[in-house]
């Protein structure tokens, strides 16, 4: 069996990512995605346990000091982190798992594991990505404009990601991330199997 694989998706705030991590997984029930910790505090909207574990930060130092993440952040002053645990159970299991951190968190495991897959989800212009953070009545003013800086800061690290995803029209975005996923079924490191059968009735 073949080992399992880390999809590592980032992209600034306001890109669409989460929208097109939905898509791709309800297309894809297959794909298992990382639910990450995190102390910043719940948006009106989310779900404890669908994206995040909304911890406390004495919880979340405690998996620091236990060793169960993976890799962790801080992010405009809150901690965000990968369990460690379902990451190793989907290496060994064979299965592929996308794991949602910003560009420091992916530059940590692409140093930690080998062979994941690195795709960067660009907003269409600067000025869509404001105008995507400023309609959400959920941010003030100063977290717009903190999330603005880190954008650019992001979007400066997306050369260093295997994959560029555009997210103009969602439809082409969700199509071009399951491109990636299934083409990298097809690489020939994954397929050795198969060539080893072939072989072994020749
Ligand atoms: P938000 O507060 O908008 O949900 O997320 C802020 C940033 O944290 C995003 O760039 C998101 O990709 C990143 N993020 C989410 N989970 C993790 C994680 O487990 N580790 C790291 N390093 N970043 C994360």
């Amino acid at each position: 069996m073949n080992k399992g694989r880390l999809i590592i998706i980032s992209g600034p705030s306001g890109s669409g990512k989460d929208t097109i991590i939905k898509k791709v997984l309800s297309r894809l029930p297959e794909v298992k995605f990382s639910i990450s910790s995190i102390t910043r505090p719940m948006r009106e909207g989310e779900v404890e346990g669908e994206k995040y574990n909304f911890v406390s930060r004495e919880y979340f130092e405690d998996m620091i000091k236990n060793n169960l993440l993976l890799e962790y952040n801080n992010y405009i002053g809150n901690y965000y982190g990968t369990p460690r645990k379902p990451i190793d159970d989907a290496i060994e299991n064979g299965e592929e798992i996308i794991i949602e951190v910003d560009t420091n968190g992916a530059a940590n495991i692409r140093k930690l594991v080998d062979g994941t897959i690195s795709v960067f989800i660009m907003p269409p212009s600067i000025e869509e990505l404001r105008r995507r953070l400023s309609s959400r009545a959920t941010d003030s003013d100063e977290v717009i404009e903190k999330r603005m800086r880190s954008a650019i800061e992001e979007i400066a690290c997306a050369k260093d990601y295997d994959y560029i995803v555009v997210n103009d029209d969602l439809d082409t975005a969700v199509d071009d991330f399951i491109d990636v996923i299934k083409a990298d079924r097809l690489k020939t490191e994954r397929k050795n199997y198969l060539i080893d059968e072939v072989l072994e009735k020749c």
